[in-house]
This record gives C-alpha cells, structure tokens and sequence, in this order.
C-alpha cells in the first residue's frame, strides 16, 4: 500500500517545503544535489515512521534477533532502492516529471557508500535486503569509516587512487546519529588479577588502557512493501577525554593526546584489500572497536527483557561475515564471564551456541592471522581467554588423537606464535557455513578436513544469492516490467516464479522483445561509456563482460591474453568473418598490488593500440570502465551478452557477480568454480560456454607439482606471439619492460613461487574454443536469444531470499515479524 505521503500532490508540497526548509530557497532555483537531499529527507520521514513502528512489533513480540557482523557492507545507493521497496517509486518519478526533474538525474547525486571492497560486502548488502523483506529482525553491525573505497581514476592508462570522503557535505541523508547508545572501547595495558572475598573468584580488571567512544551511526534496511525497517548500525570513534582541561598535568596530556589520535585514526579508512590479509595493527583494532561496541550493544538488550543471560542463544545470533569480526568469540566470553559472572563452562556453551562463522576464501594469503606479541599487546584480557580456549581444545584434540601432534599442527588456535582466527572461529562457533557446493566440499574435504572429522555437525553449505529487488527490479526496469507482463509481479518476492518464463524461450515475438529490452540497456550502457571513458562502442556488437576486483585468481590476463590473441587473428586474416566484439573491463585493484595495477595497465594500453586500429574496421573494441562500483554495475549487468566468471577452479568461493548477469539474462562463460557450478546445473550447460581445468585437477596439479608452462609456450605458437607481445613494446609504446612483470609470473619461477601459479596456459585453447563457440552461437539470433531468456528464467535459486531462507532455517531459527 503506498504511503499518502508519495501521493503526487502531497509529495511535490513536502519537496518544496524541504526544499525551503534546508535550503532557503525555490523549488526552481534549487540545483539538483539539493533536490536530491530534499527528496531523500522526504523518504527519510516515511522510514522513520516504519522504523519506530518495525521496533515497536520487536519489543512487544520479542523475536530471536540476527546480529550480521561484517566489516563490509556495500550497500550501493539508498534512495533508488528506498523509494522501490516502499513501492513508491513510479509514483515519485512522475511527481517529479510534472515538476520538470528527472528521477534518475536525482539519484545521480547520490555517492555510493563504498563501504566495502568487493563481493564480500555486496552479499552483506543483499543479505540485509532480503532479511527485511522477509520480515526478519536483523542488524546489521559495521563500521562508518570516513574515507570508504578509493574512488578509482585511470590517467594514461594507470589506476589512480583517489580518496572518496562520503561524508562530505554533512553526513548521509539516511542515517541517524545515535549518542544514546555509545560504548566504550579499550585497548592495551595489563590485566591485574583480584580475588574476589564475595563471589570467591577472581575479577580481571583492564588498567592502563587507552580507550575510545564508539558511536553508534543507524541506516534504515527497508524491507520490500511490508513495512519492515531493520538497522544496520555502523560505528563511529570519538575521543573520551576530549582534552578536557583538568588532564593536561603531564601523564595525562600524553594519554590524551594517544586517545585523541586513536578515535581519529581507527575508523578513518576501509582496507582496501580483497581477499588478502594486510597484517596490520589498525585493522586488528578495527575489528575489536566494532566487535565489542555490537556485541556490548546486542547483550544490553537482551537484558533489558530477560533474566538469564544463560539463555542468550535462545535470542541472538551473531554471525560472522568470514573471520574478520571472530574477535567476537573471545569477547563474548569476556562479557560474559568478567562482567556477568559467569563461569568458564558457562560462559563456553552460551558463547559456543551464539556465534556461527561464514568461510570466504580458502586462499592462504587471506587467512588471518595475527601474532601473539600484537594480539596480546593490543588486547591482553581476550588474549588470555583465547589462550585458554586453545588450551582447552588442545586438551581434547589430543584426548581424541593421542600421540597425534598433526592434528595440533593443523588445528590448535594458537600456533607458531600466532593466533588463528579461522580456527577460533570454528571452535568457538555452533556452524561453520561455505558460500557454494564446490567451496563447501573443498572446505569438508581438504581445508578443514581435520576439523570436519572432528565436528561433522557445525558444517554446512550455503549458496550465495543476490537481491533481485536492486539487480532486475531497480537496474534493469525494461526486463523487470518484461518478466512482470510474463509471470506476474510476485517475482519480487519470490524468484522462484521467473521458472515460468521457461514457456516463452521459443517463443518467437518473446524473444524478440527480450533482445530489444538487451539492445536498449546496451544503447543506454554504450552512452554511459562514451560520456565517461570517451570510447565510443556499438551496441549491435557482443557485449562480453568481465567485472570484478582486479585478482590474479579471477584472470582478468587470460580475458585481455585472448583479447590480444583475437586481434593477432583479425591482422592476420582480415577476410575471415568475426562477429563484432566489445570487451568490456572494470576492476579496482587493491592500492598495494601492483601486478594487479600492471594488469590495468595492460588492458588499457591494448585497448588504446586496438580502438585505434582504423584497419580492423571496429571489429573490436576493449573499454576499462573507471571506478567500478554498485551504482555502475547496475548497468552494466543489464547490458551485458557474456559474462566473463574465469576464475582457475577451486580458487573462487561463490562469486555473486555471476549470478547477477545470469538474472539480466547473460550468457556464463567459465570455468566450474564456485557457484558457476550450480549455475550451470539450473540453466543447463548448453545455455552456458564452460571450460577449463576442473577444481581437482588444478588441486591436484598444486598438491603434486608437475604442472609446466613452459610447454604450451614451447609448443603452441599462438600462446607464444601473444607472450612475445608483452615484452616486444607492442602495447607499450616500445617499453620492453613495461609488462615484463606479468610475462616472467607466466613463464618464470620467481622467488620460491610457481610459474602461472593460475593456470592461464593450460587454459588458453579451451578458453578460446569457448569464445568461439560464443561467437557462433551469437549468430544464430534464435538460439541466443532462448538461451538468454533461459538465463534470466533459472535465476530463481540466486536468490538472497533464498539463501537467508535456508541460513534462518539451518542455522539461525528466526522467527518472522509482521509490521502493519
Ligand atoms: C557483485 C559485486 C561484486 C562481486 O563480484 P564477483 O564477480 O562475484 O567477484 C563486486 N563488486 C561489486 C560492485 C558488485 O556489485
């Protein structure tokens, strides 16, 4: 039902009045950006209406509540989806046409809270839109930092890292400051041990610390037209002192000035590390200020209505979004032992029952680990519980493996002089989750096999999912009203109903409606691409796509290898047909790793070689898309033929870009990695180009040796041009060296690591089979046309609803609220 505020008269006057209100000014002379706020303030008073009332229901009703606890959520901008899962959206949009403003210009103005890095945040966005719509009480628990992902720039082809302040002209239209409900955080100093004559026991009192005020900042999660608005709470640092005047003797103005410098510098920036493990002692803090400030928070309110803090798994659940928050575990022990009172054996089983831990990645460079020395400095009260958790494991690990000193290798928490947080994490917690079949099996089999002999019953598998709401109904309005006409608007709810567009894939008026909606999003991403990179490519061409965080893993070298290989083909046989071809690029590379950047490097520069090529008449192009974000990626997905998900098998643990162009009805080319698998098995692997080393036999190769690059450059001359060319100047402007870096991690083994640790040669010829099995299929209108519609027909199991669907039936146990 909509809301009487989004009633076109009322809503123009609220503007206009907001318009004034803030900004001292008219409707007409206003410019967009403040239309933007005036808009978003709006929307922002119907949320608060749902928001108190969504608490409300939780207070009387008393749900067992979800904590999400994520470094990351990259939510991507509100006011679009906002405006979309208050059902308000068309009428707004022509509210604001009679006033002569164009929505999308609106929501133009908005910057994307680029509070995460990659996939790992996006799942965390998604999971809370799908929590809310299906009425679930959830909150989200992150971190405000004030500078979130760089904002990428590429000048003369190199990637620019460019601070993105966010909060710039005062804070976020949608968020609310909460002071009532700041903690305070400690961090260093010793632990002095007391007994206590009254309870018998020891206290462990924390002296000589610096401490930190977290503040708490709330965004509204809008569930999907049922009033639910869930939380996601984002913390914030301010100095405790404030140097007040009475501290500045001489001790004191010292620490003042350290506590000072702590709150300014602790929430400041997001790492900007995908899938890797920077080490350093800000993030641990990072961690720790976020972790305690939520679970203190979490435990507060629990008690506000119960007695037993024994019983608190019967209300809570924090799960942890990989093992970056899994100081939760060693903090909720303190909590509830130092300040509850509870026992060792108490505390274990109310903390063992609580916390539930995703695994992302099984790749060892992103394993986290910290040392004793700063782990203990830095925490020296959860150090010594997590000393004894590992005590206490170790004791049962040799109980059960005697003589077996393996098993303690593998497993222990603490080891080498350092701690583990993976195993913590899955000591510590009641499930231990993977995010696709492959990853899940892998983990039971070969990375956690230890742990899966031992405790069977924590592991389980979910696959990821995506929210249609943002990436059909919101990116994608021509398909999303397409496949509204088809099967009726319960697909936003419910993606399982998109299986009933299987019937229209021969249809042949369906299929021409289909590529017309994909020959408009293409016409609308191609404007989009000349406005901003100054590229100009034609829609009629293949859009083939590879977006994602710029990773050795995920082969951005392979795609730009064939692209190089593909042009060499054109140069040397112009009279063969080639069905026109746009590469389509967009990737940030962590700020830190270069061969990445020379990676970026390279597709620019073979793009800017190849665009210019008068003589292959525009058969191909290859376009970098700067700064890809949620916002562009929208669009991107919307346009997209292929989509590019070849990753060397084994090493991608879902991925959730596939799914999102599997649902805008792209065409998967990729290796059996991750959730490509299950893709595959919906849509049906002839609706689908796979190819590659399968996952045992890259981890067969990696467990045995004995794989060689040397032999496909040795033995396939088009392997071997396309290397010469990245150390021939080609696409350098006759720098040998330029690309020599990534030629010699193909060929050469450098500093103890494996040449083409990824597998790019093995996989070139059965990767360029695919392309062109791509390019033949693309010629048959029909036969890509059906399965493109199939695509967007079995994307129903990719899903977020799904899968926090099976996340509260596994392993949370929520029960659902209904807000009137
Ligand atoms: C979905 C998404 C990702 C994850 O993409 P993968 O292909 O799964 O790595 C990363 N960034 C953004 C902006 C996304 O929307």
């Amino acid at each position: 039902m909509l809301n009487p505020i989004f009633k076109k008269e009322k809503f123009k006057k609220s503007v206009r009045e907001e318009v004034k209100n803030l900004f001292r000014t008219t409707l007409e002379e206003a410019n967009s950006h403040q239309i933007y706020q005036a808009v978003c303030y709006v929307v922002k008073d119907v949320i608060i209406d749902n928001w108190m009332k969504t608490q409300k229901v939780m207070n009387e009703t008393d749900p067992k509540i979800v904590y999400y606890m994520s470094m990351e959520f990259l939510t991507g901008r509100y006011l679009g989806n906002n405006l979309l899962n208050l059902t308000a959206y068309g009428e707004v949009k022509e509210a604001l046409d009679e006033l002569g403003i164009d929505l999308n210009a609106i929501e133009d103005e908005e910057r994307d809270p680029a509070l995460g890095n990659g996939g790992l945040g996006r799942l965390a966005a998604c999971f809370l839109d799908s929590l809310a719509t299906l009425g679930y009480a959830a909150y989200g628990c992150g971190i405000r930092y004030h500078y979130g992902m760089f904002k990428q720039e590429i000048r003369d082809g190199y990637q620019v890292e460019v601070p993105d302040n966010w909060l710039k002209d005062g804070g976020y239209p949608f968020e609310l400051k909460r002071p009532e409900y700041a903690k305070e955080i400690k961090f260093g100093g010793y632990v002095r041990v007391s007994y206590n004559q009254e309870t018998g026991r020891n206290d462990f009192i924390q002296e000589g610390y610096q401490s930190v005020r977290a503040i708490p900042y709330d965004l509204p999660v809008v569930g999907y037209n049922n009033n639910v608005v869930n939380t996601l709470r984002i913390w914030d640092a301010e100095a405790i002192n404030d140097f007040q005047l009475d501290s500045f003797d001489k001790g004191d103005y010292h620490k003042a000035v350290e506590q000072e410098n702590l709150a300014r510098t602790i929430v400041e920036v997001l790492y900007p590390n995908d899938n890797h493990m920077a080490g350093k002692e800000l993030r641990l803090k990072q961690q720790y200020f976020f972790i305690s400030a939520s679970v203190q928070t979490a435990i507060q309110k629990y008690k506000k209505n119960h007695g037993d803090i024994r019983k608190l798994y019967e209300k809570i659940t924090f799960q942890m979004n990989d093992t970056h928050p899994t100081v939760a575990v060693p903090e909720l022990m303190r909590i509830l032992m130092d300040e509850e009172g509870l026992t060792w054996d108490e505390a274990w089983e109310v903390t063992t029952r609580t916390c539930a831990y995703t695994n992302h990645t099984i790749m060892a460079e992103a394993l986290e680990k910290w040392p004793i020395e700063l782990f203990s400095r830095l925490l020296p009260r959860v150090y010594q519980i997590v000393e004894e958790i590992n005590r206490r494991f170790c004791e049962r690990v040799r109980a059960q493996y005697p003589n077996n000193e393996e098993k303690i290798r593998k497993m222990a928490v603490i080891y080498d002089g350092q701690v583990r947080m993976a195993n913590l994490a899955i000591v510590g917690g009641y499930s231990v989750n993977g995010v696709a079949r492959l990853h899940t099996e892998i983990l039971e089999k070969r990375e956690l096999k230890d742990f899966y002999e031992m405790m069977p019953e924590k592991f389980n598998n979910k696959t990821n999912g995506i929210t249609q709401r943002r990436f059909l109904l919101h990116g994608n309005p021509l398909l999303a009203g397409w496949v509204t006409e088809h099967v009726g608007k319960e697909w936003v709810t419910d993606l399982s109903r998109n299986k009933g567009l299987t019937v229209y894939a021969d249809d042949e008026k369906a299929q021409a409606e289909f590529m017309n909606i994909k020959y408009q999003n293409k016409v609308r991403l191609a404007k989009y691409i000349q406005e901003h990179n100054g590229v100009e490519i034609d829609p009629r061409s293949i859009f083939d796509v590879q977006v994602k965080r710029l990773h050795e893993y995920k082969r951005q070298l392979l795609n730009i290898l064939h692209v190089m290989y593909l042009y060499n083909k054109i140069k040397e046989h112009p009279e063969l047909p080639f069905y026109p071809r746009t590469f389509i690029f967009g990737a940030k590379a962590s700020a830190g790793y270069e061969r990445a950047k020379s990676i970026i490097k390279l597709i620019n520069n073979v793009g800017g070689v190849i665009n210019h090529d008068e003589t292959i008449k525009g058969k191909l192009k290859v376009v970098f898309i700067e700064d890809y974000r949620v916002s562009n990626a929208e669009l991107i997905f919307a346009a997209a033929d292929v989509s590019e998900q070849i990753s060397t098998a084994s090493k991608e643990a879902s991925g959730t870009g596939n799914m999102k162009f599997m649902l805008n009805g792209a065409l998967t080319l990729g290796t059996m990695d991750g959730a490509n698998v299950e893709i595959v098995e919906e849509v049906g692997e002839e609706n689908a180009f796979i190819f590659g080393l399968t996952a045992d036999e890259v981890m067969n190769y990696e467990q045995n040796g004995g794989y060689n690059p040397m032999q496909y450059f040795n033995n396939d001359p088009d392997i071997r041009q396309v290397l010469m060319q990245l150390i021939n100047g080609m696409y350098s402007g006759g720098d040998m060296n330029m690309f020599r870096d990534i030629y010699n991690s193909l060929l050469n083994t450098q500093n103890s690591s494996r040449a083409d640790m990824y597998f790019i040669l093995a996989d070139f010829k059965s990767y360029a089979a695919a392309q062109e099995r791509v390019e033949a299929k693309y010629r048959n209108e029909a036969a890509w046309a059906r399965s493109a519609i199939l695509n967007t027909a079995c994307a129903g199991k990719f899903s977020s609803d799904r899968t926090i669907q099976e996340y509260v039936d596994d392993i949370w146990k929520l029960e659902r609220i209904t807000v009137k």
